[in-house]
């Protein structure tokens, strides 16, 4: 399937995980992907390599989605390499540590919303100065499940800021649908990815966790990739301002 032939995809946080499934998928389907990472230069190299390896077109650039200026650079980066941005796909993320809620300290609040929240509103600001004078454009924000479970006694900061990216995705999605622009968004439950061993160290988070999840399994990162290459699609043109939950029933 070469749905995306040509398309320009913009994806946060490709380093790794769900990121990393999407840019080889969206890759896969003829897109030009732009693989962003923060910390990890190494996992943004393979996922690199894969994609080149199978024929594929794309370039690597660090950038910390929390910063105004890294995100306009790499946004200008992608402009000078591929004319445009055609999607963006708000992935990067974390829930940063666990905490009970008495115990939170605001540094930890701020860090988490910054990351998961500001960094939807910055790249998201970034990509709109393309995508507003050519009147097309998609963005793809990725949630989580847990904004509607809450994350009671270990991520409660982590839970929020998907509920905020929720609004964020319904607002975001009416206020420029009249210039041909969609926005949707994909909350995942369970995945398998480096995520939980980052988030929660020697806790073994994911096995513990599993049993909650109806399917009795969580999801692959290409599972997930999957449903957001779907809403970066045309097949997905009539859906607007939604969030998909991806989560084996969780
Ligand atoms: P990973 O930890 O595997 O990947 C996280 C990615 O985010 C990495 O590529 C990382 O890059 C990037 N990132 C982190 N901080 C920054 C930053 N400041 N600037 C740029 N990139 C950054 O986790 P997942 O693939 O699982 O997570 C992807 C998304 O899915 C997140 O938004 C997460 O909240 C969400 N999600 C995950 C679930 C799961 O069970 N795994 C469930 C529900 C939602 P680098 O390592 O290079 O710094």
């Amino acid at each position: 399937m070469e749905d995306l032939q040509g398309k320009v995809v913009l994806i946060t946080g490709a380093s790794s995980g769900i990121g990393r499934a999407t840019a080889e998928l969206c890759a896969d389907r003829g897109a030009k992907v732009v693989v962003n990472y923060h910390s990890n230069e190494q996992g943004a190299i393979e996922t690199v390599q894969a994609i080149q390896g199978r024929g594929g077109d794309c370039f690597s650039i660090r950038a910390d989605v929390t910063k105004k200026d890294q995100v306009e650079a790499m946004v200008q980066r992608t402009i000078s390499m591929y004319g445009t941005v055609d999607v963006l796909v708000n992935n990067a993320g974390g829930g940063i540590k666990q905490s009970t809620f008495v115990d939170m300290t605001e540094e930890l609040w701020d860090e988490t919303y910054a990351l998961n929240v500001k960094s939807v509103l910055l790249c998201s600001q970034a990509v709109l100065k393309v995508m507003l004078p050519r009147k097309s454009g998609k963005i793809v924000n990725v949630s989580s499940a847990a904004a509607r479970i809450g994350g009671a006694g270990e991520s409660i900061h982590y839970a929020s800021t998907k509920g905020a990216v929720n609004t964020m995705t319904i607002g975001m999605s009416r206020e420029f649908v009249k210039h041909g622009i969609i926005v949707n968004g994909v909350a995942p439950g369970m995945v398998e990815t480096p995520f939980h061993d980052k988030f929660s160290p020697n806790d073994n988070r994911l096995e513990r966790l599993v049993d909650s999840v109806p399917m009795k399994r969580a999801a692959t990162a290409l599972e997930i990739a999957q449903v957001i290459c779907f809403l970066v699609s045309d097949t997905s043109n009539y859906i607007l301002g939604e969030t998909i939950t991806v989560s084996g029933g969780r």
